[in-house]
């Protein structure tokens, strides 16, 4: 009966009443591509970049290797959206030629943006490579920066994409407790938001993403991020922006309606997990889905934000 229901769920993500939660594939690369189309997914809402600089410990890749990556990315989707992450190096994604070597706290150090907004020229050959890339192709090309602190980040990034020619829509990551909190703010510079709820609970929770010991804080079902993922959705809809998902978070179904719930406008994961978000947000209206993010909300531990969901979604 569950490989039934999954082979029925096909199309575009909805809930039971047709609000529409656009599923979207992570993909490192253009490998990654033909499991996201199997899986019906409405185009990329996360292309981790970092792949294409890990074959030369050096330096970055060539403005046409890389141009040759991204067009193979753009041309899966015709019509269809594509959102590109610019490098994201340091921290769990150290790059010899880019990341201090000496940090004491390498998550807390010069990585992302920061990373980039250092070496001009990194992220100008990147930039430049996919306004190349994205000629004469009908996608919807939108270009994002990881671990954006604040407007004047993410102003730097706006500047950086226009002074390459890209034409395509520019956003921030939400990674940072400060880009939650401050989220109108840094709408002012850039198009939408898409929440990175991997980094986001390591950061709100200080608690290191690498660390086993340290694991029960990152649980996206923690009711303070389910906050900051609020706060940063209705910041969002204030602006007229879209707000979607690209951490784990998005990949667990219960969880994926919840984040419905609290104004998430689309959600990205890896290809395998989109066939059973799409047949559970099909299952709930998006008034149920408000209600159960309530109570997640309400609760005061993951667990407890768990079974409230649960209680809500199967009507106990
Ligand atoms: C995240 O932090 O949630 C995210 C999507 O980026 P990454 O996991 O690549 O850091
Ligand atoms: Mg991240």
């Amino acid at each position: 009966a569950r490989r039934a229901a999954l082979a029925a769920s096909t199309g575009p993500g909805a809930t039971a009443d047709g609000h529409k939660v656009p599923l979207l594939a992570n993909i490192g690369g253009p490998a990654d591509v033909e499991a996201a189309v199997d899986a019906g997914a409405e185009g990329v809402g996360l292309f981790r970049t970092e792949f294409l600089f890990l074959d030369d410990s050096k330096q970055a890749p060539s403005e046409e290797k890389q141009v040759a990556a991204y067009r193979q990315v753009l041309e899966a989707f015709p019509e269809g959206r594509v959102v590109v992450r610019v490098l994201d190096a340091g921290a769990d994604k150290p790059l010899d030629f880019l990341t201090p070597a000496d940090e004491p706290n390498p998550a807390l150090g010069v990585r992302g943006l920061r990373t980039l907004l250092d070496h001009p020229d990194v992220l100008r050959t990147q930039l430049t490579a996919l306004a190349k890339a994205a000629e004469g192709l009908p996608v919807y090309l939108e270009v994002m920066a990881p671990m954006v602190a604040d407007r004047t980040d993410a102003r730097a990034f706006a500047d950086a994409c226009r002074e390459a020619g890209l034409r395509a829509k520019f956003g921030a990551m939400v990674e940072i407790p400060s880009a939650a909190l401050r989220a109108r703010s840094i709408l002012q510079e850039v198009e939408f938001l898409s929440l990175g709820t991997n980094d986001l609970a390591q950061y709100t929770f200080a608690a290191d993403r690498q660390v086993g010991a340290v694991s029960r804080l990152q649980d996206p079902w923690q009711p303070a991020l389910l906050d900051l993922v609020a706060l940063s959705a209705e910041s969002a809809k204030a602006e007229g922006k879209s707000c979607g998902v690209c951490g784990e978070a998005a990949s667990d179904p219960l969880l994926a309606c919840v984040l419905a719930g609290l104004g998430v406008t689309s959600l990205s994961m890896g290809a395998a997990s989109i066939p059973y978000v799409r047949a559970t947000l099909a299952k709930y209206t998006l008034a149920q889905c408000e209600r159960a993010a309530a109570a997640a909300r309400a609760s005061d531990s993951a667990e407890d934000a768990r079974s409230a969901a649960q209680a809500v979604l199967s009507g106990e």
